[in-house]
């Protein structure tokens, strides 16, 4: 796999990204001085103006464009998922550090009084909360999975999915792009090992098209997860070594460090044995998923292409918005 950019010679790349003497202003707060993104005071959680949107808008339905022939369902999920499900996927052997879990107040009038106390005194009011049956959704496909082996056996043609969410992390940074609340769109196949990998062997053919036509450069690369500790470093070496995750990289903060705007991701029979997910015959389903970053698509764009959106280059306003 290529894993070099190819800048053009005159696009002054070089100059766009960020003075680490911090002489002059990062990209976020670029960003944050144009109304783009909005503070909230908190890392990685910030609102979105209507331009940001506009763009976050027209990516949905070039997506939407691309998979088009594929007729795949349409389903939405909230931002949150059931608890007992969270726990059963797995998530948590794997990145505990990043699941958000949603707590509530549950107490009686006397122990209302003492929270309101805490508050008051700014000492610490959350040992008042108690965990609720729900938590925050980390990638839009988790839900998916439950619902899907709800209904029984795949049908023969296996299952194809179109998902767009909300999704937490919890992983403040001061890079733009590491936000600890964004949009995902997914797409997400189930079936034989043939059917998913096909499906991934398309995406990455469609997703390196769309990136070229917004042109922007782009690396595909093999990838892992962030897997917890140190048995994470045998599963994340083992994700590489059997090429389980790609990521389609386009420079943002950084030329050396690119980021991952799309990913593509074959869970073999993780998933399926998880929820006994089941394909026509009765064997288990494989999985594969295709994640957009919409946020990361969106600042790959402004970084590119400068911050004012009137100004891109025509062939990119055309592939956006016609
Ligand atoms: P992953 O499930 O980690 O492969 O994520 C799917 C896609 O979501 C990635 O390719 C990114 O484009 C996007 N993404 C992941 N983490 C973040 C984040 N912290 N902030 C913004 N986008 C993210
Ligand atoms: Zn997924």
């Amino acid at each position: 796999m290529d894993s070099t950019f190819s800048l053009p010679a005159d696009s002054g790349a070089a100059e766009i990204f960020d003075d680490a003497s911090g002489a002059v202003p990062s990209f976020l707060d670029r960003l944050f001085d144009q109304g783009l993104l909005v503070r909230t005071g908190i890392d990685g959680l910030y609102g979105r103006s209507g331009a940001f949107e506009s763009v976050v808008d027209a990516l949905e339905r070039l997506i939407s464009r691309l998979g088009a022939t594929d007729s795949a369902e349409v389903m939405r999920f909230p931002p949150a998922m059931s608890r007992p499900a969270f726990e059963r996927s797995g998530y948590l052997k794997g990145f505990p550090n990043l699941a958000g879990t949603v707590h509530s107040f549950c107490g009686n009038e006397a122990e209302h009084a003492e929270l309101l106390a805490c508050v008051e005194a700014r000492n610490d009011w959350t040992g008042h909360q108690q965990a609720t049956d729900i938590v925050l959704t980390p990638a839009a496909c988790y839900p998916l999975y439950p619902a899907a082996a709800a209904r029984g056996r795949l049908p023969a043609e296996g299952g194809l999915f179109d998902l767009q969410s909300y999704c937490f992390r919890r992983e403040p940074s001061l890079e733009p792009t590491r936000m600890q609340l964004f949009r995902m769109r997914e797409f997400v196949r189930m079936g034989s090992p043939e059917q998913v990998l096909a499906f991934r062997e398309s995406w990455l053919a469609r997703g390196s098209e769309m990136i070229r036509s917004l042109a922007l450069p782009l690396a595909i690369d093999v990838a892992n997860d962030p897997f917890f500790g140190r048995a994470g470093r045998m599963l994340a070496n083992n994700q590489r070594q059997q090429n389980l995750k790609f990521e389609l990289n386009v420079p943002v903060n950084s030329v050396e460090k690119p980021t991952a705007c799309l990913s593509f991701n074959y869970h073999q029979d993780h998933f399926g044995t998880t929820w006994d997910l089941r394909q026509a015959d009765g064997s288990v389903a494989h999985t594969a998923c295709v994640g957009f970053g919409l946020e990361r698509i969106t600042l790959a764009l402004l970084r590119h292409h400068g911050l004012d959106l009137a100004a891109w280059p025509d062939s990119v306003r055309t592939t956006l918005w016609g």
